[in-house]
């Protein structure tokens, strides 16, 4: 076979992809129908496609390229770890310095006393890892019967068995099933389930879901609650202000363990170091991966507590681990991108410029006859499409086809902007700069005008 490289055509290129590279959460037909897009290239918030398009990725990739594409520092740091000690295990009475010294800094950066870290290579294996940890836990207490974790419907927490079954997506329990012992509570989602009530109201009510599931379950059958600060592949939905501390409250009232899973929310996204910050949650574990290397090396972990740290110790050898925990180059490389985040001031950035500069533009659009409400907490935020804005009605057409049709504007006018049913979402770079926010704006409207008259032309408003 000749040697395939980004100077064939792409059409061969995307030939040879559907005949053999089976891509995730993607329906195979279909996609070989249209091809795929190849990108080729990466620098700063923009990257570059095998037809020479410039495309600005509003998603910084799958939410994990906060420090932005093509960073030589990495790449750098990558290929001396690699001449170095390009990898060994941690699991027989053996260590390196790359995990020790990113576990260090980790436990410094996390609030509280998170000071243990469990490295994964992903944040579904983080998760669950985290699935053990909490069962664990109350074994080693004494009360095995406490196993139950309580997530919620439309969270997410990765695609493994335990992942997926942590998260609260039916189309992801209907491929393969689910594990035991863990149920679903209601979401915070007060655009779409909120009613008449406010989104106040609505909050406490969700949290309260949590105590009844406890009483209902009874408290000596629940290990622990697993959220995240702001739910991300559900919608980006931000939840009420009520509802975080009342979902603290309910945790500390039974003594469960709280899960705040930061795999998105984490590593400056929100405007903090971790979401958790920014919610005043406080978490026995967070779950973390993607901008801990800023998606440079696949890795995520676990930042465990003291208290749950020392029991799982207490009790011997934790029978779990995996080839590629505390990777040497994934975790060199993490430890840069941190060094990156936080020598060049990129939370205050998003604190004191991106965010301020997106949020008055991106509150605007609401003036756009499609969009119902915008939301934008740090560098992560969502547009609610609707034909009612007072209502806060949904389509006529079945959930996720206008906004699927919105992101295939959005595709074709160079912008990477995400659909999830019908609200389109962001989650730029960090880094991302005024300029190139007024032409993510200015895409961003020119995909909805071009939405607007699709429907309206298809009979659909
Ligand atoms: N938790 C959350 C909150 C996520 O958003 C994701 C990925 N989108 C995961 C877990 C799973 O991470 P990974 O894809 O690295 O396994």
């Amino acid at each position: 076979m000749n040697m395939i490289t980004n100077h064939m055509p792409t059409e061969e290129l995307q030939a040879l992809d559907a005949a053999h590279h089976m891509h995730p959460f993607t329906d195979a037909n279909g996609l070989a129908k249209k091809g795929a897009r190849i990108i080729t290239q990466g620098k700063g918030v923009w990257l570059t496609d095998s037809r020479g398009e410039k495309i600005i990725d509003g998603m910084a990739g799958l939410w994990c390229v906060n420090i932005g594409y093509g960073r030589p520092e990495l790449a750098e740091v990558a290929a001396r770890q690699m001449n170095e000690l390009a990898y060994y295990n941690t699991f027989f009475q053996t260590s390196h310095v790359p995990a020790i010294a990113l576990a260090a800094k980790l436990a410094e950066l996390a609030p509280g006393d998170l000071n243990h870290v469990f490295f994964a290579g992903s944040g579904s294996e983080a998760n669950d890892t985290n699935i053990r940890l909490v069962r664990r836990y109350w074994q080693v207490k004494d009360m095995p019967e406490k196993r139950v974790i309580i997530a919620r419907t439309n969270g997410y927490h990765g695609s493994t068995m335990g992942g997926g079954s942590l998260g609260g997506m039916s189309p992801i329990h209907a491929h393969g099933g689910k594990i035991d012992g863990i149920v679903h509570i209601g979401q915070p989602d007060w655009w779409s389930e909120g009613g008449d009530m406010t989104p106040e109201e609505f909050g406490l009510m969700r949290a309260r879901e949590l105590e009844e599931k406890i009483l209902e379950l009874g408290v000596d059958k629940v290990a622990a609650f697993i959220g995240e600060p702001i739910q991300g592949a559900g919608g980006v939905i931000i939840p009420p202000s009520t509802y975080w501390p009342e979902i603290q409250r309910i945790v500390d009232k039974y003594g469960i363990l709280l899960i705040a899973d930061e795999v998105i929310t984490g590593f400056g996204r929100t405007g903090n170091w971790f979401g958790s910050q920014t919610f005043g949650i406080r978490p026995h574990i967070m779950t973390i991966a993607k901008g801990l290397s800023s998606g440079y090396q696949p890795i995520g972990g676990s930042i465990i507590s003291d208290e749950v740290f020392n029991v799982v110790a207490e009790g011997g050898e934790l029978y779990h681990g995996y080839t590629y925990s505390g990777h040497p180059v994934a975790a060199a490389v993490a430890l840069e991108n941190l060094r990156i985040i936080e020598e060049e001031g990129i939370i205050d950035h998003v604190r004191n410029v991106a965010h301020p500069y997106l949020k008055e533009r991106w509150d605007a659009l609401t003036d756009h006859p499609l969009v119902g409400e915008a939301k934008l907490v740090g560098l992560m935020g969502s547009i609610a499409l609707t034909p009612n804005k007072a209502t806060r009605a949904k389509f006529a057409s079945e959930a996720g086809t206008v906004g699927f049709r919105c992101r295939e504007r959005c595709f074709a006018n160079n912008l990477i902007m995400r659909h999830v049913g019908d609200r389109m979402i962001i989650a730029p770079p960090l880094v991302i700069k005024p300029e190139e926010i007024d032409i993510l704006i200015t895409r961003a409207r020119k995909s909805l005008d071009e939405c607007y008259a699709g429907l309206k032309e298809d009979g659909l408003l």
